[in-house]
């Protein structure tokens, strides 16, 4: 080690720094680029450490600060632009020792790591023996007193980058779901082919000690049977596998998936490897079977838009939370818990990770279970209870049945089929009857007794099944409401003896809902049970802060940004104006502004107006002129369809043309109904999954009920919901109705909004002026002052 003379600077600001360690996984850039930006913002100097912990015991330039520009457009970059590595000295206290005094030479007492327990649990002993380590440094003459004096203390904060999703404490990981995309990708595509030669395909998914990814590519995919390491099958599962495929078989169904977790293994612990799976299909079955090993392709690529907006919300919490705590404080790890960032123990979190996979060696699989999160284990039998649907245990006596009714209402969402194909199978599982209303109210309207025209049918479990990942409506959605023909559509109620409605859509599904509830004191058919599952891009309905749907237009708009920022590399200097959909709400402009890194959103509820175009054109020329061309990249500015009626998409791409004065130019670009975006993501499939189950559950609570009874039961027409950290009904009337309390109707909107919190992060990512600063020709934008 050098002397103590080795020349220490003194810091004028705090400097925080940031290392990515352990596996890579996609979205640790996004992870990067919000912890510099936000300890820039913060007053503060940010550094990154390259390749892991090595980069701290090694030191030197492994270890610099970082400026505002350095990290622009990583958040479209796929792996770690700052390396990851596993590094065997930091786990020794000598190399602990080597990393100590770097980070005391760099002026650095605050560190962000993103990775794995690992990764966490390292971060955590180095904090615990920091003091030790800087006395051992000044007793061997490394370091002096007044070197170590302003370092007393080691703040660290954990973010969890891991495509397993094997962190307890938190519902997702940074890069789960992007993996999970690839998976689903790639299962899709076997999918057709499958389909078309009647094949068997055996998948291999990552997941050593974690079965999240498999279990929810099973979910995502319709798999037939699942292996994950803490639910191995019972004795004899080849026999239960194969009469389950058997019977799907005999119903019709031509392709058969199963999908195996690496590290799949029976009930003593002997793996189950895919290549056994596909040797029991084709000699048991004499199905032609393949494997298929998907590899570290689901480590790779760019992150999905849930892992960016996670991502990033996650490093700016990480930069708050390292400023805040006290020496006395536990480090935390940044978790989620359904839409809510939080703060949680990183020991614990890792404590009860490491003893899930303790249970499982030791064979204990049910309380391996209870230390993964609750959510885990419900997703896991909502699976079973929508693959076997008929499973003798779960169906409901006789007088329990209820006869469903589905309806789509209101423009086509990704996730709607998905969620129809869970209500069904869990119909089925159950003993009840589902009915689809095909092509909404008019639909329902079209079919009366006397001229019925199949518009409203049972649906078959092999129609339903193949639902499991279209995109859009395959019943058909329309926007008219029942108030359209509120007779007509009580006649037709009674017709079928409705014994429950569940209604999958948007605001007019919303809306369709409080109708039929306030018609009930005409209209007796109405006094059923009535639930809505929100479905919408635009993600604006009441009782909910996430609407089905919404992560799949996310995608969609990440893809075209992605791509047509791209488009502008020859001409080095173009500004996008981007029209998203989203009705009255900016919800999707501000959340793909969060994942792009746009430079400004334009949103209904924030309006434009000139003095804010001219300040954004002045931020665009300090943009540009201070990046002289490097970034290739084009720069994005995202305006809601219903910002203003005045200043359209076109316009603020013709006044920035004119305004750049040739300094750089402007493309409106619209991507209109490509936001509906294909295939449903991942995200929206698994909460299909969980919401619609949830939903018949809802509705089967009534069972037996008089229809004055569920009248007067306010829950009885209810909105299914995420609201932070919870699932929850919300009813639409009564005296705390969302109807009167949460429903802006004029603007088709909720009345609170979660996510305008975020429009300012938006700006604060983007460097992107203060609406009260205004606009002078020099002035020193919020990144520059830095740079
Ligand atoms: P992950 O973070 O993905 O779980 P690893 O388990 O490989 O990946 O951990 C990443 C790095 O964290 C290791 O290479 C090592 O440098 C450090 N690390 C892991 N466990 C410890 C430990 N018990 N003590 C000190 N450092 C550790």
């Amino acid at each position: 080690m050098a002397t103590s003379r080795t020349p220490v600077e003194v810091p004028t600001k705090r400097r925080i720094a940031v290392l990515t360690s352990g596996g890579d996984a996609p979205g640790m850039n996004g992870a990067v680029r919000a912890v510099v930006r936000m300890t820039i913002h913060r007053g503060c100097e940010a550094y990154v450490v390259h390749e892991g912990y090595d980069g701290l015991v090694c030191g030197g330039n492994m270890i610099h600060q970082m400026h505002w520009e350095d990290v622009r457009g990583w958040l479209s970059r796929g792996g770690t632009l700052i390396g990851s590595a596993r590094c065997s000295s930091f786990r020794e206290r000598a190399g602990r020792l080597k990393a100590a005094r770097n980070m005391v030479l760099h002026g650095i007492d605050a560190l962000v790591v993103c990775g794995g327990d690992g990764t966490l649990t390292g971060a955590d002993i180095f904090r615990s023996e920091w003091p030790g380590l800087l006395r051992e440094l000044v007793s061997t003459g490394d370091l002096t007193e007044i070197q170590i004096r302003p370092h007393a203390t080691l703040n660290i904060v954990g973010l969890v980058g891991s495509i397993d999703n094997d962190m307890a404490g938190t519902d997702t990981t940074i890069g789960c779901y992007s993996s999970l995309n690839r998976i689903c990708e790639a299962v899709d595509a076997v999918f057709d082919t499958a389909s078309s030669h009647q094949r068997g395909f055996v998948v291999e998914v990552m997941g050593r000690n974690c079965g999240w990814l498999a279990l929810m590519a099973a979910i995502s995919t319709g798999a037939d049977w699942l292996f994950i390491p803490e639910m191995p099958p019972r004795d004899g599962w080849e026999d239960n596998m194969c009469s389950i495929i058997n019977r799907n078989r005999d119903r019709g169904k031509r392709r058969t998936i199963v999908i195996v977790a690496e590290g799949a293994q029976d009930r003593n612990l002997n793996k189950i490897s895919s290549t056994a799976v596909k040797d029991v299909l084709s000699t048991r079955l004499h199905l032609d079977t393949r494997v298929t090993v998907l590899g570290h392709t689901q480590r790779g690529g760019a992150a999905c838009a849930h892992d960016r907006w996670l991502s990033t919300l996650q490093g700016v919490e990480a930069v708050n939370a390292i400023l805040e705590i006290t020496p006395e404080c536990p480090s935390p790890v940044i978790s989620i818990r359904e839409n809510k960032i939080a703060r949680a123990s990183m020991m614990e979190a890792v404590r009860q990770t490491q003893k899930a996979t303790e249970l499982i060696k030791a064979k204990k699989f049910e309380e391996a279970m209870s230390m993964r999160d609750p959510e885990f284990r419900e997703y896991h039998l909502a699976y079973l209870n929508t693959t076997t649907t008929d499973h003798p245990k779960m169906a409901l006596p006789e007088s329990e049945r209820l006869r469903v009714a589905i309806i789509h209402v209101g423009a086509p969402a990704g996730g709607m089929n998905p969620a129809t194909r869970v209500a069904v199978a869990y119909c089925m599982t159950r003993g009840h009857t589902p009915i689809a209303i095909h092509n909404g109210f008019p639909g329902l309207c079209r079919h009366h007794a006397d001229k019925p025209v199949g518009s409203v049918r049972e649906v078959e479990w092999l129609e339903a099944e193949n639902w499991v990942n279209e995109g859009g409506s395959e019943i058909g959605t329309n926007r008219s409401l029942p108030s359209e023909d509120m007779p007509t559509t009580a006649k037709v109620f009674d017709l079928y003896k409705f014994e429950a409605l569940f209604i999958v859509g948007g605001f007019e599904a919303f809306t369709a809902a409080s109708q039929l509830r306030k018609a009930r004191e005409q209209y007796s058919a109405f006094k059923i049970p009535i639930v809505v599952l929100p479905a919408t891009i635009s993600n604006n309905v009441p009782g909910t802060e996430y609407s089905l749907g919404s992560d799949t237009c996310l995608n969609a708009l990440v893809t075209f940004c992605d791509v047509i920022r791209q488009s502008a590399s020859s001409s080095r200097r173009r500004v996008f104006v981007v029209e998203t959909q989203g009705g009255q709400s900016g919800y999707i402009a501000t959340m793909a502004g969060l994942s792009v890194g746009a430079t400004a959103v334009y949103i209904p509820e924030e309006g434009i107006d000139i003095k804010m175009l001219a300040r954004d054109i002045e931020f665009l020329r300090y943009n540009f002129a201070s990046d002289r061309g490097a970034n290739r990249a084009g720069k994005i500015i995202l305006r809601n369809e219903c910002a203003s009626n005045t200043y359209t998409t076109q316009v603020i791409a013709d006044i920035i043309k004119e305004e750049a004065k040739g300094r750089f130019e402007s493309r409106a670009a619209v991507p209109g109904h490509f936001q509906q975006g294909g295939k449903p993501s991942p995200v929206d499939r698994v909460r299909a999954l969980r919401m619609a189950i949830k939903c018949m559950q809802h509705v089967e609570g009534y069972a037996g009920k008089t229809p004055d009874e569920i009248a007067d039961d306010d829950y009885s027409a209810a909105v299914i919901g995420v609201n932070g950290s919870q699932v929850l009904f919300s009813p639409l009337g009564g005296p705390n109705g969302l109807e009167t309390t949460d429903t802006d109707w004029s603007r088709r909107r909720p009345k609170k909004e979660f996510w305008l919190r975020f429009q300012g992060l938006v700006d604060i990512l983007s460097g992107r002026p203060k609406s009260d600063g205004g606009v002078q020709d020099g002035e020193c934008w919020g990144c520059y002052e830095h740079t």
